[in-house]
Order: C-alpha cells, then structure tokens, then sequence
C-alpha cells in the first residue's frame, strides 16, 4: 500500500469526476441544499446537471402566464461554495 490518505485522495478524485455522485455525497453531508425556492416567483427549484465547472445549476421550470420562469442558481448559491471561487472538484485538494 502507500503513503497514508492517498487512497482518500483517490476517492475523492473519482467522485469529483462524477458530479452527480459528488452531489449526492455533499448532500448527505449536509453541505448543499437539498431544495431551493425560486426568488422570482417563490416555486421550488429543480436542481439540474449541466456541464459546467459546479456540475450542476438550479433551475427554475415554473411557468407564469405561459411563460417559463427560468430563474437559475449556481449549486453554490446557499451553501457553502459561495464563500469559494474554486469548483466542487478543486475544494477537496
Ligand atoms: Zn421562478
């Protein structure tokens, strides 16, 4: 085996290719949101994957007279990631 906590850094480092699991990981943990509510029209947000840095964005789908409100929030938004310009991945190195 090698050095102390290179297996950790391992796993850390699949999950941080997996955003969804990572998510989910950070989600039990208590770190990110497990609902969000729209600002604009005070509807709950769906969380969405997206291939950005974060892994994924709040969005939200409820439409107001025909139209989609569309408001989006970054998963940092309310968590602890607002405080930190790094990603997900880059955090746990
Ligand atoms: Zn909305």
């Amino acid at each position: 085996m090698g050095e102390p906590g290179v297996a950790k850094i391992i796993f850390v480092y699949e999950l941080c290719k997996t955003p969804d699991q990572l998510q989910e990981l950070l989600r039990k943990a208590g770190l990110l949101k497990k609902d969000l509510t729209c600002a604009k029209c005070n509807s709950p947000m769906k969380l969405r994957s997206k291939d950005i840095n974060d892994g994924a964005v709040w969005t939200c789908r409820n439409r107001i007279n025909k139209k989609e409100c569309g408001l989006q929030k970054s998963v940092r938004f309310g968590s602890w990631f607002c405080c930190s310009k790094l990603t997900m991945g880059e955090i746990f190195f």
